[in-house]
């Protein structure tokens, strides 16, 4: 990472601390609250509507917990790059991921090319 010099670096380094923060506050926020477990001495009647909307909050809290997880493992897989010097090499073609798009985008692992041609293939 010739392109990045030690302030960059650091820069990076802090940005990716913090969004790793975020995401594990996140995660902890996130966390099944008490409202989706069925209280054991409530006396309504649970309905068809209520049980429905407890599914429904279940399905959104899993693919919230999801997104976060793969968003935790874009910054490890960054850290971890900036660990052992790989880090702002595009990981598909290995050219020099430009600086401008690493501050902006501190988990890119890949110069915009290939990142687009990896979405396409997800899409697919
Ligand atoms: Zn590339």
């Amino acid at each position: 990472m010739r392109h990045l010099d030690a302030s960059d670096r650091l820069a990076i380094r802090q940005q990716l601390d913090l969004l790793k923060e975020q995401v594990l506050e996140e995660l902890r926020a996130s966390a099944p609250s008490a409202h989706l477990m069925p209280a054991e001495d409530a006396h309504e009647v649970k309905t068809h509507a209520d049980e429905a909307e407890a599914e429904r909050a279940a399905d959104v809290y899993m693919a919230e917990v999801e997104v976060d997880y793969a968003r935790l493992e874009e910054i490890e897989r960054a850290l971890a790059r900036m660990e052992d010097g790989r880090y702002g090499i595009c990981e598909d073609c290995g050219v020099e991921i430009p600086r401008a798009r690493l501050l902006a985008q501190p988990t890119a692992v890949r110069c915009t090319a290939c990142q687009t041609a990896a979405e396409a293939r997800h899409r697919t």
